[in-house]
């Protein structure tokens, strides 16, 4: 069971180390995995989803396009009840190569007023250099390191679970979709999944990170120089 030649559903890592400060995987030595489910909330495919992981007894993290959040709260706050985590993944499915930063990250900021996370995952996955680069000050980005392909639909269920069953390792996070796309091969294949990587030895755990993870020393000095500099332009205009 050697891993997917399929860039969709696994990245090599090479690719991977273009965004270092982004989280792809949690290798931790144990065998844990991080299921997360993109693009919702969505009424009936993510309370489905919802009731699948409560039956399994399991914790997930859920990236939330903020305008269903706004459209679905009560779906959102079930999420939330239910004991799971949440992150960011724009207000409308905004894809970064096709804005600016600035109006990129306004966008992020616009979504979590309604989502109120620490975590964001682009749509699509790509980001330009600038706004990666504004974003990892902000957020912690969260990648993936398994994807199930569940929203193309001329994939069957058993391929969508074969993709991930073939493809974790430890500390694997894997993306699924709470999306009406998705939902055929998600709902089905979600239940099996668990199943055979439970039965394998895996726990799974919901992603958490502290609100305020350390910042780089790059960033820490460059910092220290804009508070130096707004200190100085303080004194000069009092004096
Ligand atoms: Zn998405």
């Amino acid at each position: 069971m050697g891993r997917s030649k399929d860039l969709r559903v696994h990245l090599p890592d090479w690719i991977t180390r273009i965004f270092p400060l982004a989280i792809w995987r949690i290798p931790s030595g144990e065998k844990v995995l991080y299921l997360t489910f993109d693009d919702g909330p969505i009424p009936n495919i993510t309370p489905a989803i919802l009731e699948i992981l409560q039956n399994k007894g399991i914790k997930a993290t859920f990236f939330c396009v903020g305008e269903n959040v706004f459209k679905y709260p009560e779906i959102f706050k079930q999420i939330k009840d239910e004991g799971h985590s949440v992150g960011n993944h724009t207000f409308n499915h905004l894809q970064g190569i096709k804005c600016s930063t600035e109006k990129y990250f306004n966008n992020i900021e616009k979504a979590n007023e309604y989502i109120g996370s620490n975590m964001f995952r682009p749509p699509h996955g790509w980001l330009r250099r600038a706004q990666y680069r504004k974003i990892a000050r902000h957020y912690k980005i969260v990648m993936w390191d398994v994807i199930s392909c569940d929203y193309d639909s001329s994939l069957s269920p058993k391929k969508c679970y074969e993709n991930v069953v073939n493809n974790i390792r430890d500390g694997s996070i894997i993306t699924f979709h709470d999306s009406i796309k998705a939902e055929k091969n998600v709902l089905e294949a979600l239940p099996a999944v668990i199943d055979k990587l439970t039965a394998r030895g895996y726990e799974f755990r919901k992603l958490e990170f502290p609100q305020l993870y350390p910042l780089s020393r790059k960033e820490r000095i460059k910092n220290r120089i804009k508070d130096t500099k707004n200190n100085i332009n303080r004194l000069m205009k009092g004096a």
